[in-house]
């Protein structure tokens, strides 16, 4: 997805309060109440959102991206 500089700026500010991709398993990452870890050692490596998952039950040990979640993508306002 290209995307223009204001609307790398307008993903910085959604990131601040919601997650904006989905993983593989299902569940939230990259960005505010992302359900995958954010902090450890592997945060310079993965990013926020881009370590395990810490939904219960959910074995995911990394954020595996699948899609951009919708509500992130019209905020962006790309299709
Ligand atoms: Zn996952
Ligand atoms: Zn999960």
């Amino acid at each position: 997805m290209a995307i223009t500089e204001e609307q790398r700026e307008r993903s910085r500010q959604y990131k601040e309060t919601a997650p904006a991709s989905v993983c593989v398993c299902g569940h939230t990452g990259d960005g505010a109440r992302s359900q995958h870890l954010n902090s450890g050692p592997q945060e310079a490596i993965w990013g926020a959102g881009h370590g395990a998952c810490i939904v219960p039950s959910c074995s995911c040990l990394k954020f595996r991206w699948d899609r951009f979640r919708i509500p992130y993508t019209e905020f962006l306002g790309v299709k």
